[in-house]
């Protein structure tokens, strides 16, 4: 009699283990939907209308890239990334980050300490939320990509903090 609670109690915990188990697999990162622009002229700037833009982008990306919009900490698809490769805008394809760069702040957002090449990200200064912080978008196609703070680690001190929702990955 006193067998039944135990086999029990172990089909549970077998059966919350194995659930574990599946929540904790590695996700695969689907590649970059759209073709990754790695050198740029800084003369063929994308220009689109809003309706352009809400056509080919997900609500969550147009949201983010083009209302300034912030994905909820440790939600996105790339924050927790550790694979090689490069993160590209998901609104016209400009690599703007390495993995080499990435690291965990511990924020939920994909962080980074430095840009591929400077002229690839633009910054504005941003004084939403009675707070002064520096926006970052992409110099390419405008899109808003997240802020920067300088409390990242060495060589910058630079903290480049990012949505997923505006990041493409595209591995090496
Ligand atoms: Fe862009």
């Amino acid at each position: 009699m006193k067998t039944e609670p135990c086999r029990a109690l172990l089909l549970v915990l077998l059966t919350a283990l194995a659930g574990c188990a599946k929540r904790h697999a590695p996700e695969t990162v689907t590649p970059s939907p759209i073709p990754v622009v790695k050198e740029w002229n800084m003369k063929d700037r994308i220009e689109k209308t809003e309706a352009e833009w809400q056509q080919q982008l997900t609500p969550e990306q147009f949201q983010v890239l083009r209302k300034h919009g912030t994905e909820r900490a440790f939600t996105g698809r790339l924050w927790d990334n550790k694979e090689q490769g490069t993160y590209v805008c998901a609104g016209c394809g400009l690599a703007l980050f390495e993995s080499g760069t990435k690291y965990d702040s511990g924020t939920g957002w994909p962080s980074f300490w430095q840009p591929l090449k400077e002229e690839h990200v633009g910054t504005t200064v941003d004084r939403k939320f009675f707070m002064t912080r520096t926006e970052v978008h992409c110099a390419r196609c405008g899109g808003h990509l997240g802020h920067v703070f300088e409390d990242g680690p060495k060589p910058t001190g630079l903290r480049y903090c990012i949505n997923s929702a505006a990041l493409e990955f595209e591995k090496e």
